[in-house]
């Protein structure tokens, strides 16, 4: 029995899910509402995503007005949603979109893929929800339905190439956008990783690994490289005044572009006993017991986070600035460098003494 498109539709019709960037039934989805959404989502929850969205359109309600907001407004609005270099790239798409194509997405895959930023699943995903282009919009939650539904014994990331002929030969003439959209809703809300609801599937009669029992098996997947957990020093440095001593990273690499305390390297070899000499300014560090613990997409990092007070009157060093507490809300920084400074400030508020 092969899988048929117009029951997925079917069920579509009635579970949708209601999304702040989904266009309502019958109505055309707007392509910058789309996009943006589709970056965000990478490697995100739909629920962290929401509310950041809904600022975000807010902040930047156009592609125009996206592509001349200046990059540290950009960078602000993104902080907290890690992988700053989506928010880079997002910046540098919404200024291609103006200057090469008048503020008019291009409305295919290739033309899409042609944009900063834009690789294969979003151009799919933005073709075909944007434009009902039939295109393939292949994320995690495809490619669990997809090997569950042929039990696919291919490893991904290998067998990607795979998932997507099938996903092509699934897709129906009619509401190519509204087939994506449903396969990602029940990726997401019925085919989940753990315990899939395959009573209330559409597609339950046609699934090999739910006539087979193996559901909770696939997709398979190839054994995952780390790296080796790097280290550092973070030095939290308060003014009397209150103020904090941050700067800014270089705008190319890891969190580009980012607010942060300074940090010394960030190295697997890295020795804490000679932090002192990595320090923004020499004084009496008072190193916290226990360290921040952050985990990028290659490798673990453990941060030491030191902590130190200075008179009112010090002046950065150079390449930093120290930044009044009540505007610390407004650096973009990254959530690693936000668990950095609620350690760091905790620990320099000043106690009751005990008399
Ligand atoms: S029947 Fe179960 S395993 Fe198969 S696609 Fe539906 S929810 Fe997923």
């Amino acid at each position: 029995m092969t899988p048929q498109a117009s029951d997925l539709l079917a069920w579509y019709d009635r579970h949708r899910r209601a999304l702040p960037w989904r266009a309502l039934p019958g109505e055309h989805a707007d392509p910058y509402r789309v996009w943006a959404s589709e970056i965000m989502l990478q490697q995100t929850t739909i629920a962290a995503v929401k509310p950041y969205f809904e600022r975000f359109m807010a902040r930047f309600p156009t592609v125009a007005a996206l592509a001349a907001a200046p990059s540290e407004d950009v960078m602000q609005a993104w902080a907290g949603l890690g992988y700053y270099s989506r928010a880079r790239n997002l910046h540098a798409c919404a200024r291609a979109v103006v200057e090469l194509h008048a503020g008019r997405f291009p409305d295919t895959e290739d033309g899409l893929r042609s944009l900063p930023g834009i690789g294969a699943y979003t151009a799919g995903a933005v073709a075909a929800i944007a434009f009902d282009r039939p295109a393939a919009a292949v994320d995690g939650n495809v490619e669990r339905v997809v090997t569950r539904l042929f039990a696919m014994e291919d490893l991904l990331p290998g067998a990607k190439p795979l998932i997507r002929e099938h996903v092509l030969a699934l897709l129906p003439k009619a509401r190519p956008g509204d087939f994506a959209q449903a396969l990602m809703d029940l990726g997401a809300t019925i085919c989940t990783p753990r315990s899939p609801a395959c009573a209330l599937c559409p597609w339950r009669e046609p699934c090999r690994a739910r006539s087979q029992g193996t559901q909770e098996t696939f997709p398979r997947k190839a054994a995952k490289k780390t790296g080796a957990t790097r280290h550092g020093a973070a030095f939290v440095l308060q003014r009397e005044d209150g103020a904090v001593l941050v700067r800014t990273r270089p705008p190319k690499g890891l969190l580009g572009g980012m607010a942060e305390v300074p940090t010394s390297e960030w190295r697997s070899d890295y020795e804490i006993e000679g932090a002192a000499q990595d320090a923004p300014v020499p004084m009496r560090w008072r190193k916290l017991p226990i360290p921040v613990r952050h985990v990028f997409t290659h490798f673990p990092l453990e941060l030491a986070v030191f902590v130190g007070s200075a008179a009112a009157t010090t002046r950065a060093p150079e390449g930093m600035r120290f930044t009044p507490l009540a505007k610390l809300r407004d650096e973009p920084f990254s959530s690693l460098m936000l668990k950095v400074l609620e350690m760091g400030l905790e620990a320099l508020k000043p106690r009751p003494s005990a008399s």
